[in-house]
């Protein structure tokens, strides 16, 4: 190929924002010569690197833009603690799919059974399989809500949080909150409903959830849309840090 051709055709790549093909398709048009590629195969190579490396970037951002705590992943969780049947509902959780139909995902268990690790590392296996996800604890995402609403800008947050496969909030009922808290979230759940995914866990049964929402029809209400289309895990399990404390305790014993 002439030096203008080249110019040209690093002209086309940059125009068209195929960064990785540009750096790259010089070595995979060797590479196609030397295996006696077709013109398929070697157009291929380029636009799978250039999916390949997007891809990468795509995950990446996302891992920023989710607020998810990259350290609570699978690796760092002892999937063995929890009951067979909840190993065998996140197996099928992790195909991604409850997220096509707007179902939501409900964890339940005392304070310290994992339930906020075990959402996490969920959280993150979905987005990297290039699902969009935002975490959030209770208290802040209610924080910002009001802070958003004082200021007109709730339509807008709203707005922005329906962009995401799945919302996750931690920790739903832990602090006893404000009634216009829980006025805005009781709109977020309505707003997401049949929409989008929540994510959610919480130490309280829903039989408490009036303590949450204040008002016995709100509750309801809230209880209803959410476990409409809804996968319940139960982490009847005893707290991780408690048994890390005793198994230290045992072992400075002996
Ligand atoms: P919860 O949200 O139910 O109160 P957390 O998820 O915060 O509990 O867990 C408490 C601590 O114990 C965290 O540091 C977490 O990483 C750890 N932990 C809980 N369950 C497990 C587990 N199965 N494997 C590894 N670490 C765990
Ligand atoms: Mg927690």
């Amino acid at each position: 190929m002439g030096k203008k051709q080249e110019t040209q055709l690093q002209s086309c790549l940059t125009e068209l924002n195929l960064t990785t093909a540009r750096k790259q398709y010089t070595e995979l048009a060797e590479k196609a010569e030397s295996e006696s590629l077709s013109y398929q195969e070697f157009l291929l190579s380029v636009l799978d690197a250039e999916c390949q490396a997007r891809r990468i970037r795509r995950i990446e951002r996302g891992l920023r833009e989710s607020r998810l705590p990259l350290e609570k992943n699978f690796e760092t969780f002892d999937l063995k603690r929890l009951p067979q049947k909840v190993n065998q509902q996140i197996k099928t959780l992790l195909h991604g799919e409850f997220l096509n139909h707007n179902e939501n995902i409900l964890i339940f268990g005392n304070p310290g059974s994992g339930k906020t690790h075990l959402i996490c590392a969920l959280g993150q296996e979905l987005l990297r399989q290039d699902k969009r996800v935002y975490f959030s604890t209770c208290a802040l995402l209610l924080q910002e809500l009001l802070l958003a609403k004082k200021d007109l800008r709730l339509p807008r947050v709203l707005k922005k949080l329906s962009r995401f496969d799945a919302l996750i909030i931690d920790d739903i009922g832990y602090v006893q909150q404000e009634k216009e808290e829980m006025e805005v979230l009781f709109t977020l759940l309505a707003e997401r409903y049949e929409k989008g995914s929540v994510m959610i866990t919480s130490n309280l049964p829903f039989s408490k959830w009036e303590n949450i929402f204040k008002d016995p029809m709100m509750t309801a209400a809230a209880v209803d849309r959410i476990v409409h289309h809804s996968v319940i895990l139960e982490l009847n399990v005893a707290s991780y840090r408690i048994n890390t404390a005793k198994n230290r305790k045992l072992k400075e014993a002996s």
